[in-house]
């Protein structure tokens, strides 16, 4: 990264932590009290032990003892409240970051965050997120501290000898910029690859565990773990140079102190001899001396966390920033009411493409859904019917034409009012790892138990769920998979039901099914959808009687449109479809 984008993303992370700067000034002030008591208790018993040598009356003694026994006990309860106030800042921080990051990556769903591997977002999710966690305790707060520490050192050294407090900001300079720099230089390389190779073995991993059972069916888990064991190798090698750099570090720092208490006696003794300052002071100096790089201690480990935090930063800030594929109007107009008179849905002349290079998903497409009226939408596989919902979904935008809902163009409502007119059950719905109840509320957290008991009953799902010993409150495992596919598209369009929406798609809510569940659930549908706004979406020919209108798609043309009757009696495209789907099905064996 060059440095005005370091400049940019650091000045960037500092506001985002800004809401706690009181915290970090007292965390500071209390690391600056622990280093300061540290010295306190050097210097008191240097100056003990010197004066006792010349056997002085105790009374001389006193003060200082108390003073030991204050910094020794000072220095222990400091350092138990920095530590505690630290973490304080450093969890409320964390949780800062993470609700910051969920609440930037929200608008991007699905369209952006769709370019992005899952392990990599979970990667960014939880690994970027814990070395940003470090940014105030390791990269913010040591420099403070060190200042503080310094500027009171060289006050105290000054107060002596000129050359005392010069020697000492050489020394720390030294250090505090010196060590650090050489430090960044030579891990710099090693903090972002090690976060790059971090990231990837995530996505390795999630990949590889994901595809579990297809890799032990292919008997390719060799292949991948070696990929994997590459990657951690990859991980622990970057970990290693920056193990080595932080013990190079802790010798140089060693050295540079050692030398600081050398060079402070080497000004100090003339000074003594030339009876300028109290010889039971040289035991003071040099002590403090040594003392007070316990401030600069940690500054070489902050220039190394520096680095990771601004790539762990950058790679958040990348995906936060993205635009999102839809955005609102500066000034939504309000939610569509849908019960209005004139109301209804139209897409005119509608054209879009996932990509410039792709071909278009949509070529042109216009029809009418009147409230109250079912469309169908039929074609084969690839035909561009999921991505009619995703538009009427505001997912994407249209490229040309429009989609209108009550007389104006969606793109003029806000994309989340628009949402709200729709319940959808697509064919990959997402069930979470909770109870069945969980699940069905996420469409309506406020629904009663007997209106969830009648959307399950649309759905044919109350018999199965009276027979459970937990009946709602049966956990239905990670993405619904204690229950067969049939069954939870059955609780999806259960959800879909509670919603209770004006406008329900289905997007092949039914193509998971065994043709006779599917029967099942079609007639079923047909009663609970009566009067229901319904856009059907479908690449099996069933439960087309009541559509007002049948669209037949074929690589996003509408090719043919009319009722099934009329579409039957044509005899084009679709009887064809018609007449191969009924033969396979009679011929095929039915089940599950
Ligand atoms: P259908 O639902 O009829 O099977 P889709 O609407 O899913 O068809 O797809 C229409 C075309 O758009 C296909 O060529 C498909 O490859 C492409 N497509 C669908 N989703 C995406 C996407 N997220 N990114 C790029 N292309 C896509």
């Amino acid at each position: 990264m060059n440095p005005p984008a370091s400049r940019r993303t650091f000045t960037r992370l500092l506001r985002i932590a800004a809401p706690f700067r009181w915290w970090m000034a007292l965390s500071a002030l209390l690391g600056f009290l622990t280093i300061g008591s540290s010295i306190g208790l050097m210097s008191t018993s240097a100056w003990i032990i010197a004066s006792a040598a010349l056997h002085p009356h105790i009374s001389t003694l006193n003060v200082a003892i108390v003073g030991v026994r204050f910094f020794g006990i000072a220095r222990g309860v400091f350092r138990y409240l920095e530590r505690y106030v630290s973490h304080e800042t450093t969890f409320r921080l964390l949780a800062r970051l993470r609700v910051w990051f969920f609440q930037g990556i929200e608008p991007l769903a699905p369209a952006r965050l769709m370019e992005h591997r899952s392990g990599d977002l979970l990667s960014r999710v939880v690994a970027d997120i814990d070395t940003l966690e470090n940014f105030y305790l390791r990269v913010i707060g040591p420099p403070v501290i060190a200042v503080i520490v310094g500027l009171v050192m060289m006050v105290f050294m000054g107060a002596h000898d000129i050359w005392l407090a010069a020697s000492l900001v050489v020394f720390h300079l030294l250090a505090g910029i010196g060590v650090p720099l050489l430090t960044r230089r030579l891990s710099q390389a090693s903090a972002v690859a090690m976060l790059t190779t971090r990231s990837e073995l995530s996505v390795a991993l999630v990949d590889g565990v994901q595809g579990l059972a297809d890799l032990v069916a292919y008997d390719a888990q060799d292949r991948q773990l070696k990929h994997v064991q590459a990657l951690s190798r990859g991980v622990q090698r970057h970990n290693r140079q920056m193990a080595r750099v932080a013990a190079l570090d802790g010798a140089l720092l060693g050295l540079i102190t050692g030398s600081a208490v050398l060079a402070t006696l080497l000004i100090a003794i003339p000074l003594v001899r030339e009876g300028r300052l109290d010889g039971v002071l040289l035991a003071v100096l040099a002590l403090a001396t040594m003392t007070s790089f316990e401030g600069v201690a940690a500054l070489p480990q902050a220039s190394q966390h520096l680095d990771a935090n601004l790539a762990a930063a950058r790679r958040l800030f990348e995906l936060v920033d993205a635009t999102p594929a839809v955005q609102d109007p500066p000034a939504p107009l309000p939610v569509p009411d849908w019960s209005a008179a004139g109301s209804g849905l139209a897409f005119e002349n509608v054209r879009f493409r996932y990509a410039t290079s792709d071909p278009p998903a949509l070529d042109g497409v216009s029809f009418k859904l009147r409230p109250g009226s079912t469309v169908a939408v039929v074609g084969a596989s690839g035909a561009g019917k999921s991505t009619l919902a995703h538009l009427l979904l505001r997912f994407w935008d249209v490229d040309e034409g429009r989609i209108v809902l009550n007389g104006h163009d969606v793109r003029a409502y806000a994309a989340e009012d628009v949402r709200a007119l729709f319940g959808v059950v697509s064919q990959h719905t997402h069930l979470f790892n909770a109870t069945i109840r969980d699940n069905l509320l996420l469409a309506r957290p406020t629904a009663r138990d007997d209106e969830i008991e009648r959307a399950l009953e649309a759905a044919q799902l109350h018999e199965l769920v009276a027979a459970l010993p937990d009946g709602l409150g049966t956990w239905i495992g990670e993405q619904g998979l204690a229950l067969s596919g049939g069954e939870r598209q059955r609780l999806a369009i259960a959800r879909a039901l509670l919603k209770d929406a004006p406008v329900l798609v289905l997007d092949e809510a039914t193509a998971n099914l065994d043709p006779v569940t599917e029967r099942a659930i079609l007639d079923t549908l047909q009663s609970a959808l009566a009067g229901r706004t319904t856009l059907l979406i479908t690449h099996r020919l069933a439960g087309l009687e009541t559509a007002a209108e049948i669209l037949v798609l074929d690589a996003g043309r509408v090719v043919e449109r009319g009722t099934l009757d009329e579409l039957l009696a044509s005899g084009g495209h679709f009887r064809r479809l018609w007449d191969i789907q009924y033969q396979a099905l009679s011929d095929a064996p039915t089940g599950n």
